[in-house]
């Protein structure tokens, strides 16, 4: 009778938009407490367009973009490919990048004509040895409260400029939110995104907590510690860097539109790429749980 209860749950759930890739994990996604979503991508599209250009050291504003743009060229980051789309909706001319290299949850440097230029979050100001000034700040401070994502710019020991961009938050994330809230499940949000524009998103979605600035080796951590406090975690992300907090995390989902290394390493995959989806993993490993036990006696 099991295989046969088996058998029909994966078929509901595939209905359901749901690819079960782990079993156990799936069973156990009843007793979840805590759902931890990442941001870029989970609740929101991960689509970014630039929205502003400021810049500080006198560099024209297309200039700054057209280097940026030449550095993002080499880079996978949905952040890099809004900032190209830019650059060829401008028309603009990129010029040759040398020594390229990506600092992981913080951006990218390179060479462009002899100039070394850094570009990415705060993190890349102790990198390329420069301090914010009260310009960049205040001029960040209010991107960053309109929800937007920065991409600070270092060149010639100053700050250069702000690129700022603006994702959109799936219509789903809301209602799953919502839903998951009255079943007394916590949500919480997990991002390397600055903590201003993390804070728009989470009082957007009405999230329990948020965690910000986090590094990509650290979201596991962050998972372990919930788990040592007696919650039943599940981690829900799209990304290269949520791979270890998925498999982590008692149920590691994915959505189905992330990367390879993020849906292998799932116990379940949301073909739809629907946050409201998770309710339905939770309904179904309950239902599959009363269908085995009835069976069982
Ligand atoms: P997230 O957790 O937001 O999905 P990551 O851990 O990959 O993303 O990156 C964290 C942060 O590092 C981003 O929010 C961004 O500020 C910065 N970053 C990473 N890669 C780039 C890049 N190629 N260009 C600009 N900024 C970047
Ligand atoms: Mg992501």
């Amino acid at each position: 009778a099991i295989p046969l209860v088996i058998a029909v749950i994966t078929s509901i759930s595939a209905k359901n938009g749901l690819l079960i890739r782990n079993r156990t994990s799936f069973e156990g996604a009843r007793n979840i407490d805590v759902v931890v979503f990442d941001k870029t991508g989970t609740l929101t599209k991960g689509e970014f367009g630039v929205s502003d250009i400021v810049t500080f050291g006198g560099w024209k504003e297309d200039e700054l973009l057209r280097d940026v743009a030449a550095i993002e060229t080499n880079s996978e980051h949905t952040i890099a490919k809004g900032i190209v789309k830019k650059a060829k909706e401008k028309k603009l001319d990129l010029p040759k990048v040398e020594n390229f290299s990506s600092l992981p949850g913080k951006g990218a440097k390179a060479r462009i004509q002899g100039k070394q230029i850094f570009v990415g979050n705060k993190g890349i100001f102790e990198i390329a040895e420069v301090s914010s000034t009260d310009d960049a700040q205040k001029q960040a401070n209010e991107f960053a409260s309109q929800g937007k994502t920065l991409v600070f710019v270092a060149s010639e020991n100053k700050i250069q400029g702000i690129i700022a961009l603006s994702d959109i938050i799936r219509d789903e994330s809301k209602e799953a939110i919502k839903r998951l809230k009255k079943q007394d499940i916590s949500v919480s949000m997990i991002t390397g995104d600055n903590q201003a524009t993390a804070k728009f998103v989470a009082d957007q979605l009405g999230l329990d907590s948020f965690f910000a600035e986090v590094l990509p080796d650290k979201k596991s951590e962050k998972i372990k510690k919930l788990q040592s406090e007696g919650r039943k975690v599940a981690m829900v992300g799209d990304g290269v860097n949520d791979a270890p907090a998925l498999a982590q995390a008692d149920v590691g989902i994915a959505i189905g539109a992330g990367t390879d290394v993020a849906v292998e390493t799932a116990d379940v995959v949301l073909i739809e790429n629907d946050p409201r989806n998770v309710l339905d993993i939770i309904r179904l490993s309950a239902i599959n749980h009363r269908k085995t036990v009835q069976n069982l006696a």
